[in-house]
């Protein structure tokens, strides 16, 4: 079954062409849990405000898991705290190990964003839809193409990511927070209120609009691997883990120096909330509505903060929420197959892995209409870009193991040669030693058999007899 329910012709291609990657996929759901056995969920009338909306049907739960195995085998695989202590040793291995944790978040990330009026939704073909109020054209997106990743934000505005690393932004642009369209190479972006960042592929930021607290002011980052923004701060994650952040920090919520083994952030308009390498949720700021309360969260893969609620997704596929549910925003305890989540302001969405989208709290405007919305999720040339960078990817790595076993060959024959050269040169000394060492021993052979014949009274040089004229009768040499 593919992933998505509803395709078109150009669709159904990508589709067949992917169908093979899209059985590796991670998040790939086969069918509905069954649900007749499951408790009913309270209607939204009977929640209760603040409160923690825990599912209550982690047994039966047990049982829908089995469906999410590959996924949650993959996150339990890099989500083990001993693996974060264990790579404590270098801050490389720290790196590699957070960067392979990340690996195991949701590819969704960026194809569905709660807006606080709007939202907006990425299609598998790479165009975008948008509902909710169209005040200063906020919801214009209907000609957005090649888009990889969309941010519905805090106040007036929208901003897609292209798959050429551009960015284009709609919407208020009072304070410039739309004036995106010269940065390049762009890998992430997010939107605040009155503000838009995005990450360059180099770990810089780059960031428009209203700096009022100074919630711009990203310019000396690196080393960014996700970046969120807030309605006045802004959250950076570096690849070792640690978080910086700038802006409005009234309320605590840029109090983020101590944190470590963080994969993932969300600022939310007044707190900011980070998930953790061993799936737990840490959160700091505003904490009027409890949605700071996110310590007893286990198996979390996902976190995006709202308003003044806290939203998380675990490996399972259900979602978990703390904080304000006036609107009924935390009321997503009968949401499964979820793959990514968003929250802002005062609702929630979710990304079903079927690709249609459930949404639910502040209404007007009809912001949470997405109920007719299908075929959302990471677009299907952005799945082949993927697989082929895997397989590229892969590719390189064979080459370069077959190059460093060419060398390693290389440097064992040439030591060889070396040796061989070397015993070569030693047996061609020893040899010379010999021949003078002989030549030497012949030649005082040769001086004492002299002597001895001269004693004798014969010639010393060939041990003739001398005539009377001392004149050797062999060799005709004068005796001495
Ligand atoms: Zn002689």
């Amino acid at each position: 079954m593919p992933l998505y329910r509803e395709t078109d012709d150009n669709t159904e291609n990508l589709l067949q062409a992917l169908s093979s990657f899209q059985a590796e996929s991670p998040l790939q759901v086969e069918s509905q849990p069954q649900t007749e056995n499951l408790p009913k969920t309270k209607s939204p009338r009977q929640a209760e405000r603040p409160h923690q909306v825990e599912s209550p049907r982690q047994e039966t739960l047990d049982f829908e898991a089995t469906k999410f195995e590959p996924y949650a085998e993959t996150a339990t695989q890099t989500m083990q705290p001993e693996i974060s202590s264990a790579v404590k040793t270098t801050p490389k291995a720290v790196k590699d190990a957070l960067s392979s944790a990340r690996e195991s978040l949701s590819r969704f990330h960026g194809c569905i964003s709660a807006g606080d009026k709007h939202t907006v939704g990425l299609k598998t073909d790479g165009t975008v839809v948008a509902v909710g109020s169209n005040e200063n054209g906020r919801c214009e997106v209907g000609n957005w193409r090649n888009i990889k990743a969309v941010c519905a934000d805090d106040s007036d505005h929208t901003v897609g990511l292209k798959s050429d690393g551009t960015v284009i932004a709609i919407g208020w642009n009072k304070y410039g927070q739309c004036d995106t369209s010269d940065w390049r190479d762009i890998i992430a972006v997010s939107s605040g209120g009155h503000h838009t960042v995005g990450l360059k592929s180099d770990g810089t930021v780059i960031a428009a609009g209203s700096n009022r607290y100074g919630r711009c002011d990203t310019s000396n980052w690196q080393d960014i691997v996700a970046v969120s923004a807030g309605v006045s701060h802004t959250v950076g994650l570096k690849s070792n883990g640690t978080v910086v952040a700038v802006g409005n920090n009234d309320k605590g919520q840029c109090d983020v120096g101590n944190w470590l083994d963080i994969i993932a952030v969300s600022a939310g308009d007044i707190h900011t909330a980070g998930l953790k390498s061993d799936g737990t949720v840490v959160a700091v700021g505003f904490n009027g509505s409890d949605e700071c309360n996110t310590y007893l969260w286990r198996d979390i893969v996902a976190v995006a903060a709202g308003f003044q609620h806290t939203v998380g997704l675990k490996k399972n596929g259900t979602v978990v929420a703390v904080g304000r549910n006036d609107k009924f925003q935390c009321e997503i305890r009968d949401w499964e197959n979820i793959v990514s989540i968003s929250a802002k302001g005062l609702h929630t969405v979710g990304l079903k892995s079927d690709g249609t989208v459930l949404s639910i709290g502040e209404y007007s405007s009809g912001l949470c209409d997405t109920s007719e919305w299908n075929g959302i999720g990471l677009p299907l040339t952005e799945l082949i870009i993927e697989r082929e960078r895997a397989e590229r990817d892969a590719q390189k790595k064979l080459e370069d193991e077959n190059n460093q076993r060419e060398q390693k060959q290389r440097l064992l024959e040439e030591e060889q040669r070396k040796s061989e050269e070397e015993k070569l040169r030693s047996e061609r000394i020893r040899h010379f030693e010999e021949q003078q060492k002989q030549e030497e021993e012949y030649r005082i052979r040769e001086e004492e058999e002299r002597k001895k014949r001269a004693q004798q009274g014969l010639c010393e040089f060939c041990g003739g007899k001398f005539n009377l004229l001392g004149k050797c009768r062999n060799c005709g040499r004068i005796e001495k």
